[in-house]
C-alpha cells in the first residue's frame, strides 16, 4: 500500500540521514523522543523540502528510523548470509511503459531489466547486485515475495522500497530465518520514484 501522501527528500541535505542513523542507534532511550523527532523536522525544513504537514512528516521519519534500527539489528546476521537476492520496486525504474524493456516473467512474478537506460536506477543497482552474486527481482508489489521465497532458500534480503511497502516486506520476512536489509526510498509517488545510490552501495 502507497502512503497517503506524496514525498520528496533528494534535496534534504545528506546530514539528515546520518542525524536519523544516530538517532535510530538510541531508539526507545529517549522519554522525549517525539519532540526530538519535531525537532529534526524543524532543523533540516523537512515540512518546507517536502510541503508535508507535521503529522506526515512524523510518519515518514518514524519509518525511516524504523527502518534504520532493523538494519542495526540484522546487520551482523547479514554480513554472515551467503545466499542472496535484491528485491527492486518496479517504480524506480526510469520508464514505466513500453520504454522499459524489461522482461515480465509472471511466473515468479518479476522484472528483468534489459539495461535499455545507462541512466535507470533499477539497471544501475542490478548491475552491481548481480557483481556481487545476488538473484535480483525487480518486484511490482511486496505479495510477490513470499512466492520466491517459498522457491529460492535465501539467507539475506535486500529490500528498496518505500516505508509503507517496507512494513509488507517486514510482516512476510518476520517469521522467516531470513537476514533483511532496507534501502528507504527518498522520493515516493510510485513512478520515476528515487533511492540513494550511496546508501544502496553501503548496504549490499
Ligand atoms: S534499464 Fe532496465 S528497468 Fe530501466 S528502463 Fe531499461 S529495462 Fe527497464
Ligand atoms: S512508491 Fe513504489 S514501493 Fe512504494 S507503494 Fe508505490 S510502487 Fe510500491
Amino acid at each position: 500500500m502507497p502512503y497517503k501522501f506524496t514525498f520528496d527528500l533528494t534535496k534534504v541535505p545528506r546530514f539528515f540521514f546520518t542525524e536519523v542513523a544516530r538517532i535510530s542507534y538510541r531508539k526507545g532511550m529517549h522519554r522525549t523522543f517525539l519532540n526530538r523527532l519535531q525537532n529534526i523536522i524543524t532543523k533540516f525544513r523537512i515540512q518546507e523540502a517536502t510541503g508535508l504537514n507535521l503529522s506526515d512528516a512524523l510518519v515518514l521519519l518514524q519509518d525511516f528510523i524504523d527502518l534504520q534500527a532493523l538494519n542495526l539489528m540484522k546487520r551482523k546476521e547479514f554480513l554472515e548470509s551467503n545466499k542472496r537476492a535484491l528485491f527492486l520496486p518496479h517504480c524506480a525504474r526510469r520508464y514505466m511503459d513500453s520504454r522499459c524493456k524489461a522482461n515480465f516473467d509472471a511466473s515468479i512474478p518479476s522484472y528483468a531489466c534489459s539495461h535499455c537506460s545507462e541512466d535507470c536506477l533499477v539497471n544501475r543497482a542490478d548491475c552491481l547486485a548481480k557483481e556481487r552474486g545476488y538473484d535480483v527481482y525487480v518486484l511490482p508489489g511486496g505479495s510477490c515475495i513470499p512466492k520466491i521465497l517459498k522457491t529460492n532458500r535465501y539467507e539475506g534480503i535486500v529490500g528498496v522500497a518505500c516505508g509503507e511497502e517496507m512494513r509488507v516486506y517486514g510482516e512476510i520476512l518476520g517469521g522467516m530465518d531470513v537476514a533483511g536489509q532496507a534501502v528507504p526510498l527518498i522520493k515516493n509517488g510510485c513512478a520515476n520514484t528515487i533511492f540513494n545510490m550511496d546508501t544502496f552501495v553501503k548496504t549490499i
